[in-house]
């Protein structure tokens, strides 16, 4: 269901939009792989949540 989602590679918002509604940059299609790219980082950030609350 996210084929049409796109993203700022910038500030990683998400959108519709070709480009990023909040600074204006191409966003890009959010494909699974990037996902699975998100996913990796997922998890390190999950694992440091006990050493930090920064999110
Ligand atoms: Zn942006």
């Amino acid at each position: 269901m996210s084929g049409r989602i796109r993203r700022c590679p910038k500030d990683h918002t998400y959108t519709l939009l070709p480009s990023c509604p909040a600074c204006g940059t191409a966003t890009v299609p959010a494909h699974p792989a990037r996902f699975s790219v998100q996913d990796k980082y997922g998890r390190y950030r999950r694992m440091a949540k006990t050493e930090s609350c920064h999110d």
